[in-house]
C-alpha cells in the first residue's frame, strides 16, 4: 500500500471547504490507491473550531478506506507541518463597506502568515493551489513569504472560470464538455479573465468557425466574467461545489497528470507572453504526473493582446496595493 500523503486544507468548515474534505477523503483528487492525511486549519476562535469538529465528526462517520488520519487546529505550523499539498481556501470575506484595499491587506496577513508557516514546517515539495480571494495575489504573497520553497509550487485556482468556459462553449453548440480541447483562460480569477477559444476545438472543429464572433465577444465573455454573480443570485449563497471541485481537479492533474490534454492554472510568470516574472497568472499548462509543463508560443493577436492586458492591469494594482506587507 503507498505512503499516506499530508493535505492540508484552510477554511476547512467553510462552504468550500465542506464541500471539499469528502471528495478529498474519499480519493477523488489523489486517487482510489493513495491514502491521506487530512490537516484541516481554521480561526483559532470558538466558533469556526466547533464547526471545524463537527466536519471532523462526519469525515469519521464516511469510514473512507483512504483517510489514514487527520489533524483540526487552529495555528498554522501545526496545520502545515509535513504537508505535501496544501488548498488555501480560507480567506477574508468582503464585507459590507469594506474597501477593496481593506480586503487586500487583511489578506495580505492572512497569507504572509501561512507562507511563512509553509515555509518553516511543510515538506520542501509542497504543491500549493490558493482558491481564497484574492487568489492570484494572495498566493503571489504566499510564495513571496516562502523563500526556501520552489515558487513554481504555488500555483491559484483559474480551474472554475475555465471549467465554466468549457461548459457553455460546448452546450452552445450541442455538444458535450469531453468535445472541447484547448481552452484558455488568461489572467486573474476576476470578471477580467479572458476566455480564449482561439486554439479550442470541439468535437476536432475549431471552436471559432462553430460559434458566432459576436455571440463569443458581446455575450460568452461576460457570461462567463459574471457567472459566479448568477449563481449567487439563484442560490443566496456562493458557487461552493463548483469552487471545490475545480480545486480538486486542479490538483488531481497536477498529481496525475491531464494525457496531453490542455487546463489552465494561475502561474507565477516565467515573463512569457509578456507577463512580468512572478505575477500569478492563468496560463495554459499540460501535465505529467508531478509536474505542469506552460504550453509555450502561442500567437497572440491584438484582441487578445488587449484582453490580456487589461487584466494584468488589474493584477499590477493589486500587487502594488500590498506592496508594503509583502517582504
Ligand atoms: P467560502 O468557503 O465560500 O469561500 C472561501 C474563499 O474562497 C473566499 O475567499 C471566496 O472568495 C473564495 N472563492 C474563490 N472562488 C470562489 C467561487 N467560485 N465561489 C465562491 N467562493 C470562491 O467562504 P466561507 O466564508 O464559507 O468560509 C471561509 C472559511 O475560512 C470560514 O470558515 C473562516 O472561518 C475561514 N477562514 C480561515 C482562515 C484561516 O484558516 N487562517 C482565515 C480566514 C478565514 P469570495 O470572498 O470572493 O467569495
Amino acid at each position: 500500500a503507498k505512503k499516506p500523503v499530508r493535505v492540508t486544507v484552510t477554511g476547512a468548515a467553510g462552504q468550500i471547504g465542506y464541500a471539499m474534505l469528502y471528495r478529498i477523503a474519499s480519493g477523488a483528487m489523489l486517487g482510489p490507491d493513495q491514502p491521506v492525511i487530512l490537516q484541516m486549519l481554521e480561526l483559532p476562535l470558538e466558533k469556526p473550531q466547533q464547526a471545524l469538529k463537527g466536519c471532523m465528526m462526519e469525515l469519521e462517520d464516511c469510514a473512507f478506506p483512504l483517510l489514514a488520519d487527520m489533524v483540526g487546529t487552529g495555528d498554522p505550523k501545526v496545520a502545515f507541518k509535513d504537508a505535501d499539498y496544501a488548498l488555501l481556501v480560507g480567506a477574508r470575506p468582503r464585507g459590507p463597506g469594506m474597501e477593496r484595499k481593506d480586503l487586500l491587506s487583511a489578506n495580505a496577513q492572512i497569507f504572509t502568515e501561512q507562507g511563512k508557516a509553509m515555509n518553516e514546517v511543510a515538506s520542501r515539495d509542497i504543491r500549493v493551489i490558493v482558491v481564497g480571494n484574492p487568489a492570484n495575489t494572495n498566493c503571489y504573497i504566499a510564495m513571496k513569504s516562502a523563500p526556501d520553497l520552489p515558487k513554481a509550487n504555488f500555483t491559484s485556482m483559474m480551474r472554475l472560470d475555465h471549467n465554466r468556459a468549457v461548459y457553455h462553449l460546448a452546450a452552445k453548440v450541442g455538444k458535450t464538455v469531453n468535445d472541447v480541447e484547448k481552452m484558455v483562460v488568461w489572467g486573474n480569477h476576476s470578471p477580467t479573465m479572458y476566455p480564449d477559444i482561439r486554439f479550442a476545438t470541439i468535437a476536432g472543429q475549431p471552436a471559432s468557425k462553430l460559434v458566432d464572433e459576436a455571440w463569443y465577444r458581446n455575450e460568452y465573455i461576460p457570461m462567463i466574467g459574471k457567472r459566479g454573480a448568477t449563481v449567487i443570485e439563484a442560490r443566496g449563497l456562493s458557487s461552493a461545489a463548483s469552487a471545490a471541485n475545480a480545486a480538486i481537479t486542479h490538483m488531481r492533474d497536477w498529481a496525475l497528470g491531464t494525457n496531453g490534454k490542455w487546463v489552465t492554472m494561475g502561474l507565477p510568470s516565467d515573463g512569457s507572453y509578456g507577463i512580468p516574472e512572478d505575477i500569478l497568472y492563468g496560463v495554459p499548462v499540460t501535465c505529467t504526473p508531478g509536474k505542469y509543463e506552460r504550453v509555450k508560443g502561442l500567437e497572440i493577436d491584438a484582441f487578445s493582446r488587449e484582453k490580456m492586458d487589461a487584466t494584468l492591469k488589474e493584477l499590477l494594482e493589486e500587487q502594488a496595493a500590498v506592496k508594503d506587507l509583502v517582504g
